[in-house]
């Protein structure tokens, strides 16, 4: 095993590691709040730069969303390169495991984009320091779409003065884990569903079991809806899709939804309300704590419950400060940060 330590000041550390055809990176943004967490993500990348800005923007994005959950723990993040051809993933996965115990514990790794609870039982033969096993918190999407619900209450309430959301129209992109629950709170609620899926299976699963009503994918942008909320890529928020929307307000659970930051100012210039995904969606995180902190099912539901509460501290603060809410957010987290 190969291990080179990168140099980025921002950082506690960033390395990369060579092992047979392992090929990985970690970095630590910061153990501030508690040790790093965050997932492994095993992905193509088309050159090693591109794989370690991917990196230093995910870990420091876990340092972020962690501590405007106002749970223990800082933000890291690892990639572990994919190649073409045939995979070994026991033997990738237990050098991954082998890199990830190097960091002694202040960095535990989990599941990400790519990867899945079987990989990290091979992570586990290696090191204790990583989480998301079979068996243990389970499958977080519950969480993380109850908690995208009380984000899109709290909107409705700052942008509406009530947070009743029956009979208002939520366009949702992507019925997956996220999007699937979602879709169920806000059935529950009384909320009307026109979504959008490239996968028709999980169409019609929402369509059969909440009613929804069905777009092709392109058509979910320009959906005459109260609320447009994008549960499957990054990056839709962008200079194509924003003239498209016809929205009051975006709130998802999809990762990275604005494509640049200015995007996020465009969405403020023209009135529409944005709920910043890593204060949404951070009920994964949260579900997460019953596994790393022990915590009863009951602390973490009530944890998630919280994030209502945080994304109308997020929405007052923007308004005062007259700047965008992804600004806001990124402030608080940052004076969670300085408050340790
Ligand atoms: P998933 O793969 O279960 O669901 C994503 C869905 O989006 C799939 O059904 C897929 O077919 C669909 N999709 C892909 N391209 C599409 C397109 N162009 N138009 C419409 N639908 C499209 O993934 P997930 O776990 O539900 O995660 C969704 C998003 O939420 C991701 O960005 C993920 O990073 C983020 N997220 C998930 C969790 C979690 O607990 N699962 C936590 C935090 C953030």
């Amino acid at each position: 095993m190969q291990i080179t330590e990168l140099n980025f000041p921002d950082y506690e550390r960033v390395a990369s590691c060579v092992d047979g055809d392992y090929r990985g990176f970690v970095a630590i943004h910061s153990t501030k709040l508690g040790p790093a967490v965050g997932g492994t993500r095993f992905w193509k990348y088309e050159n090693d730069e591109a794989a370690v800005q991917d990196l230093l923007r995910l870990a420091r994005g876990m340092t972020y969303k962690n501590a405007l959950a106002g749970i223990p723990f800082g933000g890291g993040k690892s990639i572990v390169l994919r190649s073409d051809g045939e995979i070994d993933r026991e033997r990738i996965f237990r050098a991954h495991g082998r890199f990830v115990d190097t960091f002694d514990g202040r960095y535990i790794t989990a599941e990400d984009v790519g990867t899945s609870p079987a990989d990290m039982e091979f992570v586990r033969r290696e090191t204790n320091h990583v989480a998301g096993l079979l068996g243990k918190s389970g499958d977080p999407s519950p969480v993380t779409g109850r908690g995208v619900f009380r984000a899109l209450q709290a909107a409705a309430k700052h942008r509406w003065g009530s947070d009743d959301v029956k009979g208002r129209t939520v366009a949702l992109q992507g019925c997956g884990n996220v999007g699937y629950w979602l879709a169920s709170n806000l059935h529950q609620a009384g909320a009307r569903l026109v979504v959008s899926d490239v996968d028709p299976t999980k169409v019609e699963r929402v369509i059969k079991e909440f009613g929804a009503f069905a777009v092709a994918p392109q058509e979910i942008y320009s959906t005459d809806a109260d609320i447009f909320a994008p549960c499957a890529l990054g990056g839709i928020i962008n200079d194509e899709t924003i003239p498209k929307l016809k929205v009051e307000i975006v709130v998802g659970g999809a990762n990275n939804q604005l494509l640049e930051a200015r995007h996020g100012d465009e969405l403020t210039r023209l009135g529409i309300l944005y709920a910043p995904d890593y204060a949404a969606n951070s009920g994964g995180m949260i579900s997460g704590c019953r596994e790393l902190l022990g915590w009863e099912a009951s602390k973490s539901a009530a944890k998630v419950e919280e994030i209502y509460d945080t994304l109308l501290g997020i929405f007052a603060m923007a308004e005062a400060e007259g700047i965008p809410t992804y600004k806001a957010a990124d402030r608080l987290a940052e004076k969670r940060l300085e408050d340790v």
